[in-house]
């Protein structure tokens, strides 16, 4: 190759390329409850196929032209070292460090005293719809290119932060909240955040009214405690349409939206699909 050809290619593929191939990755923060956007310095021109603790994880082209693994992180990983395997022809390790996050401890009131200490006809119900939420969670669409810059699905302020450890009622068991709570009255518009595809909705007993959306590559976000749902199973969505009213009904210690982002099946912060924190 002579040596302006080289140069030539270099230029296209970090000045020109970026433009048309590059697409907006969430923030990186390589801690519990985050994402860590790592490059996997390969630049085929298929994508790798990347795993995480035996689970598929999101390959997208970053601005430099690299494969990128975007890589949901579940809250009960401890800080220290992770590998993902990449496979291409041959399969290879790529390590990468978590950091250490503390989660503050809540005390959380719910009026509804059914709901912190459910019935037997309550779990069964539970444990009937668990699965299919779980099944939700764990789809997986091939996509290349992922909507990842999101906006605020309704207006409102943070009620309740991800990943805070919540204590309900005052009862021994300690849970990671595994969403972020956005307040406002019953009846505000819900919007998608992003484009995607409704590939659910339906009133669970935890969650109450709630619709799920897919966005492709394993990026699944959640809408909760809906008192009206205007979206049905099948329906693609734009960024900005509605889906939906803020409720109470589920879990709830007054209206407001649950809204819920996984990625491999990993509840992760919100905020790091947010262009902006407030
Ligand atoms: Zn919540």
């Amino acid at each position: 190759m002579s040596k302006l050809f080289k140069h030539l290619v270099i230029f296209y593929f970090c000045i020109v390329s970026p433009g048309l191939l590059a697409q907006d990755l969430p923030r990186h923060n390589p801690v519990p409850g985050g994402v860590a956007v790592v490059d996997l310095k390969l630049n085929s021109a298929k994508a790798p196929v990347v795993e995480f603790l035996k689970r598929r994880v999101m390959v997208v082209k970053g601005k430099n032209n690299n494969w990128h693994a975007v890589v949901g992180l579940p809250l009960t990983l401890k800080k220290g070292s992770q590998t993902l395997t990449v496979k291409t022809e041959d399969t290879r390790k790529r390590k990468f460090s978590i950091k250490h996050k503390k989660y503050e401890l809540r005390q959380i009131t719910i009026p509804n005293e059914r709901m912190v200490s459910p019935t037997k006809e309550d779990i069964e119900r539970h444990l009937k719809e668990k699965p299919l939420m779980t099944a939700a969670l764990n789809t997986w669409t091939e996509q290349d290119e992922v909507p990842m810059s999101f906006i605020k699905p309704v207006e409102g302020r943070f009620s309740s932060q991800f990943g805070l450890r919540r204590q309900y009622n005052k009862q021994k068991r300690i849970r990671n909240h595994t969403g972020l709570d956005i307040a406002a009255p019953n009846g505000t518009p819900i919007i998608a955040p992003a484009k995607g595809r409704v590939i659910r909705t339906g009133n669970y007993f935890f969650t109450g009214g709630t619709v799920f959306i897919d966005h492709g590559q394993g990026l699944v976000t959640l809408y909760c405690h809906l008192s009206k749902i205007d979206v049905k199973e099948g329906d693609e969505v734009n960024q900005s349409d509605r889906i939906g009213e803020v409720g109470s009904t589920g879990r709830v210690s007054g209206p407001h939206l649950h809204w819920v982002v996984s990625l491999n099946n990993t509840k992760v912060e919100p905020k790091l699909f947010l262009k902006t924190n407030n």
